[in-house]
């Protein structure tokens, strides 16, 4: 738990690659609050086979963005009061795109967000991150071919399969940091006008990243 009584609310947007995940995951654990990755959320809906995965995964899987209608259709009951963020939340992969924006700030209501982080790593270093990126297809811990799981691709934390992710292709990667470009850095537009951007470094270890995060919002909850 952090040094802040109340949970923080945070979106944490950055390119593909930039290290959401990992620190979203970690801030999560950090400050005892929910943890909500879309793009996990979709990805095992895909695993398990329902319609909706199994539509997303056609997007997913070229690079493109899942139109908002439907994510907003699954995930709005998740952000409604009394639901599962009531007590906080780490937002990472949701918003993505200004209307995805707009629908939140009209969900939260009377419960804005505290801060929007952005985690800015530059594309040389986001491509060689995807390029060696693996991922446990079952709680979705990412890994690295440089940085392995300790037994022959099995996920530390669950036993599940550690694989290459179906969308890190070299075409479907180019496709979606083009996306991001043009669908979700605009949302840094909108929430700054907001006041809510804080710009956070994201190139250098894990552990230095993490130490920089929690003192930004730990700096905007003491505010
Ligand atoms: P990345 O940030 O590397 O693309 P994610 O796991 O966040 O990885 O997302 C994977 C895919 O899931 C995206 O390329 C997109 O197809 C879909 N997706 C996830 N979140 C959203 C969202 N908020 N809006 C639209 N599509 C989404």
């Amino acid at each position: 738990m952090g040094n802040c009584s109340k949970p923080p609310r945070v979106v944490l947007l950055g390119k593909q690659g930039a290290g959401k995940g990992t620190q979203a995951a970690r801030l999560a654990d950090h400050y005892g609050t929910v943890h909500l990755s879309t793009g996990d959320l979709f990805r095992a809906q895909a695993a398990q086979g329902t319609a909706f995965g199994l539509e997303a995964k056609r997007y997913m899987d070229s690079g493109d963005l899942v139109p908002d209608e439907i994510v907003m259709g699954v995930i709005e009951e998740c952000l409604a009061p009394g639901g599962p963020l009531d007590d906080g939340f780490v937002l990472d992969g949701f918003p993505r795109t200004v209307p995805q924006a707009i629908d939140l700030d009209r969900v939260l209501g009377a419960r804005p967000l505290d801060l929007v982080i952005d985690l800015e790593v530059p594309k040389e270093i986001v491509l060689d991150r995807i390029a060696g990126r693996r991922v446990c297809e079952n709680c979705q811990t990412v890994y690295h071919v440089n940085m392995p799981p300790s037994h022959n691709w099995t996920c530390d934390k669950c036993g599940g399969n550690v694989r290459q992710r179906d969308d890190d292709t070299e075409e479907a990667v180019e496709r979606r940091l083009e996306l991001y470009e043009r669908e979700t850095v605009p949302i840094i537009d909108y929430y700054r006008e907001q006041g809510l951007v804080i710009m956070v470094d994201g190139f250098g270890n894990g552990d230095e990243v993490f130490e920089r995060l929690v003192k930004v919002i730990d700096d905007r909850m003491q505010a």
